[in-house]
């Protein structure tokens, strides 16, 4: 149960999500864009979070879209996991939304509320960030939309007001080669220790990851050094973990130690892979 009394409207369209939750943040409420509600919901049963006024996004139709248009497969900031997983259009994506959480949570989970939460794996930015996607933001002032990187420094940085209408991956992206291994400490179902995405495009590898430290991110110098033929794979190995933007991550779930044998283990997977779709001519 929720211990306090809150707002909850949900709005048909994106310019009354944003009024409406300017309207109730102007009445003094501490408000929050809902999409699953999952986080949200338990932040506030435990009392981490105590929001006044929710805007569900679920009803707005451009949240909900999953479409092709223009060289993009554009997804709606409101669609589930599982929704996403289903359609196979992207199928790196697919995977990666498809190893967050149980079935039944991913049917609820919403793409916008993965990118946008406080858990700090993110793990459906991974192929995003690989993929070069854009994604439209609606706010006050209307939508903007940018590429996912610029507004991506291990969370989104969004304006206040604003939430994820649709994400935007160019459909090239979705027919590439490619690899995606997480590893959990014990179940299968669980957050990542170490979880990897990574595309090959014209025989080179392009890698993100999650867990490995406290945020999600993308290194194009640790790509640079994992394409560099000139060197062996043990160099190459030892490269990406002198990359790390920072050192792994040590906690209760998982050590670092552990980590980082995962992330050599992991990386060393995604470089065979690699060898084999260029003796293959795959990614050319
Ligand atoms: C059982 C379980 C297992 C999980 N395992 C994993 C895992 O392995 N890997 C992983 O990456 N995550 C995992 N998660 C975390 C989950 O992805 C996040 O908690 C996510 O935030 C839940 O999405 P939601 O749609 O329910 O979010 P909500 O609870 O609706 O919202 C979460 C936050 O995102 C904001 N938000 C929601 N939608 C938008 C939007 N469109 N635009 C802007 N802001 C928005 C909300 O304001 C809120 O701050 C797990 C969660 C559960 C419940």
């Amino acid at each position: 149960m929720i211990p306090v009394n809150f707002a909850y409207c949900r709005p048909g369209t994106p310019e009354e999500a944003v009024q409406a939750y300017e309207g109730y943040e102007k009445a003094g409420k501490k408000t929050w864009y809902y999409g699953g509600g999952s986080e949200i919901i338990s932040m506030a049963r435990v009392g981490s979070i105590t929001p006044e006024a929710v805007v569900d996004l679920k009803e707005i139709p451009a949240c909900c879209e999953l479409k092709e248009e223009g060289g993009h497969i554009n997804m709606g900031g409101a669609l589930s996991l599982r929704a996403i997983a289903d359609s196979q259009c992207f199928p790196l994506l697919g995977k990666a939304v498809g190893r967050i959480a149980d079935h039944t949570n991913q049917c609820r989970i919403t793409l916008g509320g993965n990118l946008c939460g406080t858990i700090i794996y993110r793990e459906a930015v991974l192929p995003l960030l690989l993929a070069e996607a854009q994604v439209s933001l609606q706010g006050p002032s209307g939508v903007r939309r940018l590429p996912l990187q610029e507004v991506f420094d291990g969370r989104m940085q969004l304006l206040p007001g604003e939430f994820i209408l649709k994400v935007h991956v160019p459909k090239r992206y979705a027919s590439m080669p490619y690899f995606h291994v997480k590893k959990a400490p014990t179940e299968k179902i669980d957050y990542p220790a170490v979880s990897l995405a990574a595309i090959i495009e014209k025989g080179r590898l392009r890698i993100a990851f999650a867990g490995i430290c406290t945020y999600p991110f993308r290194s194009k110098e640790m790509e640079e050094a994992l394409n560099d033929t000139g060197m062996t794979i043990e160099q190459r190995l030892n490269k990406a973990v002198e990359l790390l933007p920072e050192e792994p991550a040590d906690d209760a779930h998982c050590s670092r130690g552990y980590r980082q044998l995962l992330f050599e283990n992991m990386v060393g997977q995604a470089l065979m892979e690699l060898s084999k779709a260029s003796e293959a001519g795959a990614g050319a």
